[in-house]
């Protein structure tokens, strides 16, 4: 296959990437000044300024972000706080929770999981019995794309805030278009990646890290191993100006202008927006025989519409032939592969719209 510029009118309704927000797309193609130029910091403390809004870090939280997508953002927080021989409790009940036991491994944690069945939540009396002095980290992914569950975050930060072990969540599906409160909740590491929830191009990973999160980062036995992300060198060109590596500018604007329109337009309202849509959406598609994956409604990922298909249902094909007319929908992974479709309900894929078109195709497909 060639690649040709012919794909203005595709619409992705994947779980990631969201078409990009016209504002940021805008952005994106701005004159390219300098990672040091004075304008360039200006515009980084107003990302700073509004991801500290985003994450519920107010007023003081420190924010950044991070050259490299979701996975980077995941990485840091390990690579950073945990040193080898350090007890890590993961709660993985899907590929994201597993991914995060994979790189706490890889930094030398000793990794305790907890795990719930596919298409159900992390119960937090599990989490309750696996913590004790020894754990120096809990982990937990908030929205589990791969199955399209909620996790319990505010339920199992309680539990970890009487302990003295450092909460990091993966917030890649829920920031910015779920109620996410940091500070209220006592998270120390949170990361998304500018392609979710925000619509802006992939590329960064913004980051939140709390004071208590620092601290631990001052005391490491020794230096983190991925200099890439160290927090000293990232507090450095975010802090004091100092440089670092060369930030990529352009991704900076269009994720500023994404991240200035989703405040605007309120993160309570997003909150709603994504909601309404997700109840259309499964009305609509009831009828053809969807239904639910997660049997649990408040296990239910409101950004990913995980929906279990109609009996008899020719999954690849029907993907194949949305694909032909410019509409891309996602299957499932591994144990769920030909049993749900992944709707992405994030950003500017949550409109009507979008979502009117794959209707209209279906229906024409299925007729
Ligand atoms: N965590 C979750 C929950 C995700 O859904 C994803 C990507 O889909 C990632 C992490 C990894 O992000 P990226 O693909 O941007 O590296």
């Amino acid at each position: 296959m060639m690649f040709e510029d012919t794909h203005d009118e595709h619409v992705l309704l994947t779980p990631g990437p969201t078409p990009i927000h016209p504002r940021a797309q805008k952005a994106l193609i701005r004159s390219m000044l300098g990672h040091m130029d004075p304008e360039v910091f200006a515009l980084n403390s107003e990302i700073q300024r509004d991801l500290r809004e985003m994450y519920g870090t107010e007023p003081e939280g420190f924010t950044a972000l991070l050259a490299g997508t979701g996975s980077l953002g995941m990485e840091a927080g390990f690579a950073n706080l945990v040193e080898a021989g350090d007890e890590v409790l993961v709660c993985a009940n899907g590929s994201f929770g597993r991914r995060m036991a994979e790189m706490a491994a890889r930094y030398g944690a000793k990794v305790r999981l907890v795990t719930a069945p596919l298409g159900e939540a992390i119960k937090p009396a599990d989490v309750a019995a696996h913590l004790d002095d020894d754990i120096s980290m809990v982990a937990v992914v908030h929205g589990e794309t791969s199955t399209g569950v909620l996790n319990p975050v505010p339920e199992i930060a309680e539990l970890v805030r009487g302990s003295g072990a450092l909460l990091t969540v993966d917030a890649v599906t829920t920031a910015g278009m779920e109620p996410f409160h940091m500070q209220q909740w006592g998270v120390d590491y949170a990361y998304t990646g500018a392609q979710k929830c925000l619509s802006a191009p992939p590329g960064l990973a913004p980051v939140a890290i709390s004071e208590r999160a620092f601290s631990r980062f001052a005391a490491r036995r020794t230096q983190t191993p991925l200099w890439y992300c160290d927090f000293e060198g990232l507090r450095d060109y975010w802090v004091n100006h100092t440089y670092h590596h060369t930030v990529p500018v352009n991704l900076h604007f269009a994720f500023h202008a994404a991240l200035r329109a989703a405040l605007e337009e309120g993160l309570e309202a997003r909150q709603a927006r994504v909601r309404l849509m997700g109840r259309v959406i499964e009305r609509t598609l009831a009828p053809l025989g969807f239904s639910h994956y997660v049997r649990r409604p408040e296990d239910r990922l409101p950004t990913v519409l995980a929906l279990r298909l109609p009996e008899g249902f020719d999954d690849a094909g029907l993907r194949q032939a949305l694909r032909q007319r410019e509409i891309s929908v996602t299957g499932g992974l591994g144990p769920t592969a030909g049993v749900i479709w992944r709707l992405g309900l994030m950003g500017e894929s949550a409109r009507p719209g979008p979502y009117h078109r794959l209707m209209t195709e279906l229906e024409d497909l299925l007729g």
